[in-house]
């Protein structure tokens, strides 16, 4: 038996300070997990359950590299976020065991087309157009947990063109990373290689063409991602 097509590459991570990678299987994102977000957003954050979509794994773009402004949109948007990758299967993970999962962190940035999702919401049609586009998933390489340990705190800052637009603290996520694997391991089966994006912070804005983003968190450093002009083809 052969495959009737090549099979597109394999979408991975770099591991920082290595030439490793780490296969990537799924990209889940939370919803909105930062209360001053929730509000901006229109929405009243608390207790609300968090809730996930995805992005598909081939959205990836790694830093420095330059993404091209997308089609069907007049607002895509940042959202710094930080990315948890996990190192190990599981279904139904308990609270406390859920960081025996996560293999390490890294910088995340959503990309979404805003204007588009909104209509979605208004319409209850599925998010997956607003935020799982082509190069919609720019993330930093990975650091492991056995070097960093594990974030529950530390700034999470973002910039356009050097102007702080994101400021915030990973503390203040409502949802931690421990409690956000248990939760989200109950609907599906969680892999070594899937990522969840944690939620973004209040201040999320739009991306021109042209523009410079520049997504930092504490003992992660930089993910870089420029907006380049549109393609229109492949
Ligand atoms: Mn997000």
């Amino acid at each position: 038996m052969t495959y009737l097509f090549q099979p597109e590459p394999q979408p991975y991570l770099p591991v920082a300070y290595s030439d490793e990678r780490i296969p990537v299987r799924r990209i889940f994102c939370v919803g909105r997990n930062y209360a001053a977000h929730a509000r901006e957003m229109g929405r009243d954050p608390d207790r609300e359950p968090p809730f996930f979509f995805c992005k598909p794994a081939d959205a990836i773009v790694k830093h420095g590299i330059t993404v091209p402004y997308p089609p069907e949109t007049v607002n895509l948007q940042y959202e710094g976020e930080l990315a948890v990758v996990l190192g190990k299967d599981g279904a139904n993970i308990t609270q406390s065991a859920a960081l025996d999962h996560v293999w390490g962190y890294a910088i995340a940035n959503d990309l979404t087309r805003r204007d588009i999702q909104t209509a979605a919401k208004e319409l209850g049609r599925p998010w997956d157009m607003g935020k799982g586009f082509d190069h919609s998933a720019p993330i930093s390489a990975v650091h492991s947990a056995n070097k960093i340990g594990h974030l529950t705190h530390g700034r999470i800052m973002t910039t356009v063109n050097g102007a702080v637009r994101q400021f915030a603290d990973l503390k203040d996520m409502i949802w931690s990373v421990s409690e956000t694997i248990s939760i989200l391991s109950q609907s599906v089966i969680l892999k070594a290689g899937d990522v969840i994006l944690t939620g973004t912070p209040a201040g999320v804005g739009a991306l021109n063409i042209g523009d410079t983003c520049v997504v930092s968190i504490d003992g992660l450093g930089e993910l870089t991602t420029k907006i380049g002009m549109p393609i229109y083809t492949a």
